[in-house]
């Protein structure tokens, strides 16, 4: 394993941003393509030329202007979004030399009005309609974007006491700064959304209130905590988002370990291990399948492994060791793949008597996140446990609409998707509202 010198690592932005001469000639290669595959491949159809070619002519604040009335978290999307399978992916220079750094443009055009606190929009003329939305990640942040831009009032009720949802809590430094997020939630603030933190909607009871008060609501709840394993020594296991989020907001907690295990081989547990890894540590990844059933992108799977983070795969924990209150390895079985199983993965199973101990000081679990439970609670039609909404993001309750992880039954969640759930849900909430502004008025 490659030497990994300061744990401070850990804590600083992987790409640096571009300086002017440099965002300068990378907008100047672009071809600004007509019907550009680029702006398709994007799923808030961001106008890409548009904003590289403003670039290109030193108009940044247009350049932003563009990018965020077509995404309003642009300033995350550039640094979080999966530009290899998206925009930059379907790049016409791909086939020729590097595709345009779309991403890190991006990124220098938003960070140029949003660091300066430059406000570009406004909120529209008031319509006398309230919304309500609950949970401020990229979903509600998006929805309540849209809303207020549109004249409608908007609250916008936060459990935690950050806002910003995973952008703040869970996606590692490395890719995005805390304060990146919270630039996006003041942002909102800025149209008039009144942003309320450690404001949690519970049970029915409190959604019966909301419906009563507000015109609409619309419910960005993301999903829940990393499920439990049900195995012997589970107390022992650190949380792959709580490990996360510690790395991001309260560094200083986290453990020391030396060899790390994490288990898992999607999102949270690529990031775990590098976080772990960042801070000095040996990391390996436990996978109960093999490289080609991993959730992870084939980019972050190479970004792992450059950093030096080990793989096991067909190996699944059974058993967590301890002595003396400390880890001292995970016990391990090997598996074998069989016939797919219903998510039409191949089913692993466990090959008898191959037990062995990977020895370590630290588990992490990040095998995914719980389905959000609430929407049960409040009487929601769910699919799968993520709550049932049709194609204009209305739930089977009326008034009540939902977007983001929370609604994502099938493919990757990520934060475009839920940024552009929101405007669909903006959309018809707006058509909703006007219809019975109308009928009001005759
Ligand atoms: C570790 C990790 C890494 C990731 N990395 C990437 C990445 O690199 N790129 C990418 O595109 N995506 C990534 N994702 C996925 C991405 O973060 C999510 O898809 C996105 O944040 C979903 O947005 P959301 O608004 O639906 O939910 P969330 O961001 O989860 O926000 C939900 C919000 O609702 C609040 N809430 C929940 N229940 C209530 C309630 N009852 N009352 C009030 N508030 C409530 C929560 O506190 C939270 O703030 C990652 C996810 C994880 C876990
Ligand atoms: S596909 Fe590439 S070259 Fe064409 S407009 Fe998009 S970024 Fe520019």
């Amino acid at each position: 394993m490659t030497d990994v010198p300061a744990a401070s690592r850990a804590l600083q932005e992987l790409l640096p941003p571009f300086g002017p001469h440099e965002a300068s000639a990378e907008a100047h290669r672009c071809l600004y393509c007509y019907d550009a595959p680029c702006v398709q491949a994007c799923p808030t159809h961001i106008d890409i030329p548009t904003f590289i070619r403003k670039i290109a002519t030193g108009n940044l604040r247009g350049s932003a202007r563009t990018i965020l009335e077509a995404n309003f978290l642009g300033g995350t999307c550039a640094r979080v979004c999966p530009v290899e399978e998206l925009c930059e992916g379907a790049c016409v220079l791909n086939s020729e030399e590097k595709p345009i750094a779309i991403g890190r443009l991006q990124r220098h055009a938003v960070d140029h009005v949003q660091e300066r606190g430059v406000q570009l929009f406004r909120p529209g003329p008031p319509s006398g309609r309230r919304v309500a939305v609950v949970g401020s990640g990229p979903a509600g942040l998006s929805v309540s974007a849209e809303l207020a831009q549109l004249g409608h009032t908007v609250t916008l009720l936060e459990k935690r006491e950050l806002g910003g949802g995973l952008s703040t809590y869970g996606i590692i430094v490395l890719r995005e700064p805390v304060e990146v997020a919270l630039r996006e939630v003041d942002a909102v603030r800025e149209l008039g959304v009144d942003v309320q933190t450690g404001h949690e909607l519970t049970d029915r009871a409190g959604l019966d209130v909301l419906l009563s008060e507000y015109d609409a609501v619309f419910l960005g709840l993301g999903l829940g905590a990393v499920p439990a394993m049900g195995i012997p020594g589970e107390e022992h296991l650190l949380d792959g988002l709580r490990y996360i989020e510690d790395s991001k907001i309260r560094p200083e907690v986290l453990p020391d370990a030396q060899n790390v295990v994490v288990i898992g081989a999607g999102n949270t547990a690529v990031d775990a291990a590098t976080v772990a890894r960042r801070r000095g540590a040996s990391v390996t990844m436990l996978y109960r399948r093999t490289e080609a059933e991993m959730t992870a992108y084939r980019h972050e799977y190479e970004f792992a492994l450059s950093e030096g983070i080990g793989y096991r795969f067909l190996t699944q924990p059974v058993r967590v060791l301890s002595g003396g209150g400390r880890v001292t390895g995970v016990e391990c079985v090997r598996m074998v793949l069989g016939p797919p199983d219903a998510g039409g993965r191949p089913g692993p199973r466990p090959l008898p008597g191959s037990e062995f101990v990977v020895p370590c000081d630290a588990v992490i679990s990040a095998i995914g996140q719980e389905k959000p439970a609430l929407a049960v609670e409040l009487g929601l039609e769910v699919t799968g446990g993520y709550i049932a909404v049709d194609g204009a993001m209305q739930t089977s309750m009326p008034r009540v609409y939902a977007g983001g992880d929370c609604v994502r039954a099938r493919g990757t969640a990520s934060t475009v998707m839920a940024v552009q759930d929101g405007k669909y849900a903006a959309a018809a909430i707006h058509r909703l509202l006007s219809s019975t502004l109308e009928a009001a008025h005759g």
